[in-house]
């Protein structure tokens, strides 16, 4: 049987899973592996994914992808469960663990003064922002890693000045298949932080510890952090913590992050381990006990034929020997082996999988979880099954319930983009815009009795105080669309819609996660570029912002309803229902045309966990929110700033820099100069040509330039017609530009810039070849 085949309710074990590369691996790093049992949960209200459990934890997958997973029902009498029984509680025993993995105090210290290096790893959602944010306070930068858009934070931790922790993306495994993954091995491997904290949601153990044993191959210190301890014990559950350090070979400490307890008992041990360099004492999880320790003896036989070459090439020996074993490309070519060597390998694995009865891959992520099965039967006392799971449960019977989805799905998002925009983001960019306004009044009147030039005078309440005012104008619709978006991110909400929304989006070559940038640009541009961030993957994060300027923000609004008011009077709505969907169907076009330009990339997996819903931390939010208005601020002031000043000079100069009215302006004569590109669309006068440039500043500016100019006399039904499809579609303004530069380089921005103008031409000059016929 296969595992799409699993009807809701109903158990099954994993007998096999196909498929290959990427996906394959992720299933397996995701625990998807043989002999482990899943219980399918439900399908998404459109019939694709389906909705799992398995090692305690929901998962997602696609229907198709289930059906490379093979299942055979569950024996009857399941092995007992271990490890129930109670035992006393003993103290954690704290800093140096009684002198067990070391003589305390002695050892050889780093020196004193020396900047302490950490890195703070973990799977997507077990609490690392909340941790980080705890451990580190206000001490922190945001910025990106190097040549890919990935956020970085580093920062301090409190009260310890030498000490400098960053908080790598949330990853499952080591295996390089997602640019977090990349990200994050590379960081760890080439900047050997002085130690690892590895955060590990206790409430979901077994996955967790998955990439627990990975990086404990890295030699590299590293204490644990078992966060969430407050949910597990309101639930019944406790962790051993003495047994499992003892097991593992490392300081393991009991946390809440969001409640701030054990958070000093980590930093003290995380310190202690990084000055001293104690390395995780064990490393060496293939049981040789396990199915004749095939596995063991495998990795083992490599580790020695490796390493050298290993140590040559500055690599963990274990983590090169297990990373050769998963095929890891990159591992390969690092390790420069020879061809008899490279043989001799794929001999010593093709015996194991022939021993073992799995193929490499399989018995590779086996290995890893029977060790963990075997660690959380000694030392896990599992919780009943949680409140918060039962809550979310409940809560998923309508959030993502078969006829309930959809509708709550887009009220929330309607609620969401219309308190942003129109019940608190206008009335404060008002303000803002008024408040700005008459400041450059005031110091116009200042400057005009010192008798300044006009021309200077121009400039900085035109073009200074105007372009502050662009840009300070986008601010509260920022920090609002951001503060929802938030709310919804961390309660759990986000991963529903997902996976709500995969089937529609796949046919465009994403995932459901692209749905909520998406959504967001018909508010405004400028916060759905910026939250692509929270994507997968790179393919994901590029295709989803070169479809945003499709959603047509709400900037553009004035436009529409200045040429219904004027043109089509009493059909607003109908207006605004054929310009949205035209504008959305020719995204979808262009994203088709890219999947077929393109047939070769693989649809990124969406195998996505769906947490328990959780209650978002004030200060989390806070934070975001901070991080957000400030990257805007930064990045974007320059770009529009400087454009602003552009078009203000363009505007108020002649040639010979006089200064001009309107008519005579460098604007004007460049206007009428493109005037012609124009003339096939019926709009081939200076005066439009100048509005729709000056709408590349802020689309709001389109309106007010045609009035200035009374460029209305000018249209006639017709043109409009070809002016409104002009305007839907042509480049996004300045803003969204200077965040998708900021978000896929200067290239791709100016790109987006040229091929929005041509579609807009193309689409333009169709509506009006088409209207043309029809009106005559
Ligand atoms: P990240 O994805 O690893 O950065 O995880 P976050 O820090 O965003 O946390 C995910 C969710 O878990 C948020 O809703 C947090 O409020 C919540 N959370 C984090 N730490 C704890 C904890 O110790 N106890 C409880 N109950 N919730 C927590
Ligand atoms: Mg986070």
């Amino acid at each position: 049987m296969r595992l799409n085949e699993l009807r809701a309710g109903q158990s099954a074990l994993i007998e096999c899973v196909g498929g290959e590369g990427t996906l394959r691996q992720h299933f397996l790093d995701m625990g998807v592996i043989p002999g482990a049992e899943v219980t399918m949960i439900k399908l998404a209200p459109m019939g694709d994914p389906m909705e799992l459990r398995i090692h305690g934890y929901e998962l997602t997958l696609r229907l198709a992808d289930a059906e490379k997973i093979g299942i055979r029902p569950v024996e009857k009498k399941a092995v007992p469960e271990k490890g129930r029984e109670e035992r006393k509680a003993s103290d954690h025993p704290g800093l140096g663990e009684e002198g067990k993995f070391h003589p305390k105090g002695t050892g050889d210290p780093l020196p004193e003064g020396t900047l302490l290096t950490f890195a703070l790893v973990g799977n997507q959602n077990s609490g690392k922002t909340t941790l980080f944010n705890q451990l580190t306070g206000s001490n922190q930068h945001v910025g990106n890693f190097p040549g890919v858009t990935v956020d970085r934070k580093d920062g301090v931790i409190r009260r310890h000045p030498d000490t400098l922790i960053t908080d790598l993306p949330g990853i499952y495994s080591l295996a390089p298949y997602t640019a977090e993954e990349i990200v994050s091995r590379n960081f760890i491997l080439q900047e050997k932080p002085h130690c690892i904290i590895n955060i590990v949601d206790a409430s979901n153990i077994e996955r967790n510890l998955y990439l627990t044993m990975q990086l404990m191959e890295l030699e590299i210190p590293m204490v644990l952090a078992l966060n969430m301890m407050d949910e597990v014990r309101s639930n019944g559950g406790s962790v051993r913590v003495n047994e499992m350090e003892e097991i593992l070979g490392l300081p393991v400490v009991p946390i809440s992050a969001a409640k701030n307890e054990g958070v000093e008992e980590l930093v003290e041990h995380a310190i202690h381990i990084a000055r001293y360099q104690e390395q995780p004492a064990r490393q060496d999880f293939c049981d040789k006990e396990d199915y004749g320790g095939a596995v063991h003896r495998c990795l083992h036989g490599i580790m020695h034929l490796i390493e050298d070459h290993a140590r040559a090439a500055g690599l963990p020996v274990r983590f090169a020997a297990t990373r050769l074993i998963d095929g890891d490309p990159e591992v390969e070519s690092a390790l420069q082996l020879q061809q008899n060597e490279k043989e001799m390998i794929e001999h010593i694995i093709v015996q194991m999988e022939e021993e073992r009865g799995l193929d490499r891959n399989a018995a590779m992520a086996d290995m890893r979880f029977s060790f963990i099965r075997k660690l959380c039967a000694k030392t896990v006392v599992k919780p009943h099954e949680s409140r918060e799971y039962r809550r979310s449960r409940r809560i998923d019977e309508v959030l993502t319930g078969r006829w309930t989805a959809i509708p709550i799905f887009l009220a929330v998002i309607s609620l969401v983009i219309w308190l942003s925009i129109d019940v608190l983001g206008a009335p404060l960019q008002d303000l803002l815009d008024s408040g700005i306004q008459w400041l450059g009044q005031e110091t116009d009147t200042v400057l005009e009795r010192w008798g300044v030039a006009p021309a200077v005078r121009s400039l900085v309440v035109d073009g200074i105080f105007g372009g502050v005012g662009t840009v300070v104008s986008f601010v509260p619709i920022i920090i609002i669309l951001f503060f929802f978006l938030s709310l919804l991110e961390d309660s759990g909400y986000m991963a529903r819609v997902a996976f709500v929304s995969d089937k529609l989006l796949r046919h465009l070559g994403l995932t459901g996660r692209s749905i909520v940038p998406l959504l967001i640009g018909f508010g405004c541009s400028v916060p759905a570029v910026m939250s692509t961030r929270t994507l997968p993957s790179a393919h994901d994060r590029r295709l989803t912002i070169m479809l945003t300027p499709f959603m047509s923000c709400s900037a553009k609004i004035p436009i529409y309803a200045f040429f219904t008011v004027a043109f089509f009077p009493g059909h607003g709505g109908l207006v605004l229902v054929v310009l949205y969907l035209s504008a959305i169907l020719v995204g979808i076009l262009v994203a088709l045309l890219s999947k077929k330009i393109h047939p070769d990339r693989e649809p990124s997996p969406f195998v996505m966990e769906l947490p328990n819903y959780r209650m978002p931390g004030a200060k989390n939010v806070a934070m975001l929110l901070w991080d957000k208005t400030k990257d805007f601020l930064q990045r974007a002031f320059t770009v529009i700033f400087v454009a602003s000043i552009i078009i203000w000079f363009l505007q108020s100069f002649d040639f010979r820099l006089q200064m001009v009215d309107g008519e005579d302006s460098m604007l004007a004569q460049v206007a009428g100069l493109v005037a012609p590109v124009f003339a096939p669309l019926g709009l081939g006068d200076w005066r439009i040509v100048t509005a729709l440039i000056s709408g590349f500043l802020a689309k709001e500016s389109v309106v007010s330039t045609m009035q200035v100019l009374n460029v209305t006399e000018a249209l006639t039904t017709l043109t409009a017609i070809s002016m409104l499809a002009f305007c839907l579609l042509y480049t996004p303004c300045v803003a969204a530009i200077a965040a998708v530069r900021r978000e896929l380089g200067g290239r791709l921005a100016a790109w987006m810039v040229i091929f929005q103008c041509l579609i807009a031409w193309l689409v333009a000059w169709l509506a009006y070849l088409v209207a043309g016929y029809f009106i005559g």
